[in-house]
């Protein structure tokens, strides 16, 4: 092997993000080599089989990401990417089935279709929900030079030119219910939404930041179910991943990173553990270095604090974790569960979405006592996953016996504010399988042990062990809160995906905008700061997002 081995690009974390910049730098001509610390790459879009025939996913499930440029600028058709509509009906069935209450099945309205239909981009001429996606999640945030207004944000400028009776001021000063109070009708059908977004990354209770949390929703209840990737999310990551060794990236397992080599304030490697599975345990990056796992990490134990401004540093240690974060489980059972009667249809969703105060009182759980769950089973929200996945062809269980209820999530705090300490959850799982089984069994009722084979859990703390590039067991990596959107995401010197060190980018959903979910976001919108740092040239197939603003004195990220 190569005794002094050198990149353009060295890439720390083998995650959907990492992965995803190597396939857009290696299709630019760079070359790429990134480093997984695990024996296989995919970090949260991973499944596994914690009984033979039985595969679950602990992390990733949904594709929130199908708006993405990636899929066609990366061709991922070409590397086996295929996706099909959700086999579990489509949206009107649901509408139809109506939101489910303590009292039974409640009906959606009419007003609350039309309504949701508006904000979200269905009703105009052609509908605009792509270009709102994309305008949210999809865009680098602006250069700290532009001052951020109502007539610039992107998603403004989309209801500006589509929809303009949804445009005001006020709507930068709205939470999800006041913009639900002002759209939809009926109280279950906008808790349920609210729901969706608090699981989703932005929560339906926090001001300023009512269309991002719409959008979080948007993202899952329609366009999640639109394209559902053959074989799952390990799939699609898969397709990223052929497409990034396709144009030349080197993947290296079980290669854990210990340093990013620092000369002078400027990145210029990387140093592996003594077990890494190379000969050479140093290797050098041209252009840069980029890290895709979580910011903590990152500045704390790979760059070293000895190179870190200590004001960021403690910025980076104090990151709000607020919004909590989800305890999952997964349940094998000898037959699939029935709901009762007052459930008709309900293959899986939220529960119960009676009235706001239930989602409040989640909110006081979570965020006020931080403790495990006070609310009564009764009364606890849950989102279980439908059956078999979504997909037929795949099926979850080879078992001939065995039908899966996978994954299911309650909201929790996060193992670091849990005031028992960080592993009070993993000491109480058979109280918290208790309490999964009795809040289900309000739906379910054949939920009990001699229908149940298996049960699994990833607490949160679990979740941090299982997939060390992420903090607080979140899907969301940190939460997309006022002061953690957009250009300070969650911290405005480390937003643009620049970090005070040359040659050091972030490419993890734990700093950049817009955070976990959203995937190919982060490694897109990064492609704009390193075409304007002019580190790479890509080809024809590339285009800016059309909202993008270029930094004064940088080279533009337009098409070539
Ligand atoms: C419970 C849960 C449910 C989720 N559900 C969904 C969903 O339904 N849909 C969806 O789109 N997303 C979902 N997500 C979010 C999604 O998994 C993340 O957004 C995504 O995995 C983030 O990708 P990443 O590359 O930034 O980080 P990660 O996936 O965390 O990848 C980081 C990688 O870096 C590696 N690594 C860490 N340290 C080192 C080191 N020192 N050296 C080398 N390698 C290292 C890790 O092993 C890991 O492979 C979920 C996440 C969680 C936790």
């Amino acid at each position: 092997m190569n005794k002094e081995e050198k990149f353009d690009f060295v890439i720390v974390g083998g995650g959907p993000n990492g992965v995803t910049l190597a396939a857009y730098l290696s299709k630019c001509g760079a070359s790429v080599c990134v480093l997984e610390e695990r024996p296989e790459a995919g970090g949260g879009c991973e499944n596994t089989e914690p009984i033979a025939g039985v595969r679950i996913n602990p992390h990733a499930m949904f594709l929130y990401g199908g708006a993405a440029p990636g899929f066609d600028q990366l061709e991922l058709w070409r590397y086996g990417f295929r996706g099909q509509p959700n086999r579990l009906g489509d949206l009107t069935e649901d509408v139809g089935r109506g939101c489910p209450t303590t009292s039974g099945n409640y009906p959606i309205s009419d007003i609350d279709q039309m309504g949701y239909a508006k904000v979200s981009g269905l009703l105009g001429q052609p509908p605009f929900i792509r270009e709102l996606l994309r305008a949210t999640f999809w865009c680098p945030p602006h250069p700290p030079e532009v001052e951020v207004t109502a007539h610039n944000i992107p998603y403004m400028q989309v209801y500006k030119k589509h929809q303009p009776d949804v445009w005001s001021e006020e709507l930068l000063e709205m939470d999800m219910f006041d913009l639900m109070d002002e759209y939809l009708d009926t109280e279950p059908f906008k808790v349920q939404q609210a729901v969706i977004s608090w699981y989703s990354g932005a929560a339906g209770h926090w001001k300023g930041v009512a269309i991002p949390a719409w959008m979080c929703n948007v993202a899952l209840v329609i366009y999640s179910r639109m394209t559902v990737p053959r074989g799952g999310m390990h799939d699609y990551f898969h397709a990223v991943m052929r497409c990034a060794v396709a144009h030349g990236t080197v993947v290296r397992t079980c290669c854990k990173v210990e340093e990013i080599m620092i000369n002078d304030g400027v990145a210029v490697g990387v140093r592996m553990a003594d077990t890494a599975t190379c000969g050479e345990k140093k290797i050098w990056a041209k252009k840069a270095v980029i890290s895709g796992v979580d910011v903590r990490q990152t500045f704390n134990k790979l760059v070293g604090p000895q190179h870190v401004d200590r004001g960021l540093l403690q910025k980076v240690n104090d990151i709000s974790l607020k919004g909590g974060s989800i305890y999952v489980s997964h349940i094998l059972s000898r037959e699939p569960l029935k709901v009762k009667d007052k459930f008709p249809g309900m293959v899986g969703g939220c529960y119960p979405m009676d009235h706001r105060d239930i989602y409040y009182d989640h909110v006081a759980d979570v965020d006020g006592r931080k403790g495990n769950p006070s609310i009564p089973p009764e009364r606890a929200m849950w989102l279980s996953t439908p059956y078999e996945r979504f997909d037929w062809s795949d099926p979850q269980v080879s078992r001939p016996e065995g039908h899966i209820m996978s994954p299911i999530y309650h909201l929790v705090p996060p193992p670091e504010y849990h005031v028992d300490g960080p592993d009070a959850m993993n000491k109480w799982k058979d109280g918290m399988w208790d309490y999964v089984v009795k809040s289900m069994s309000e739906v379910y009722t054949n939920l009990n042990s001699d229908n149940v084979i298996a049960h699994w859990a990833n607490s949160p703390y679990d979740s941090t062990f299982r997939n060390t590039g992420l903090i607080g067991g979140t899907w969301c990596g940190t939460r997309h809160c006022d002061d953690q959107w957009g250009e300070r995401r969650p911290i405005p010197e480390l937003a643009r995906y620049r970090t005070p060190i040359d040659g050091l980018y972030l490419c993890n959903q734990t700093a950049c905008h817009p955070g976990g979910l959203f995937l190919m976001a982060i490694p897109y919108n990064l492609m704009h700061i390193m075409i304007e740092d002019g580190l790479v040239e890509p080809g024809e197939w590339w285009y800016p997002s059309p909202w993008y603003i270029p930094e004064q004195g940088k080279n533009p990220a337009k098409r070539q």
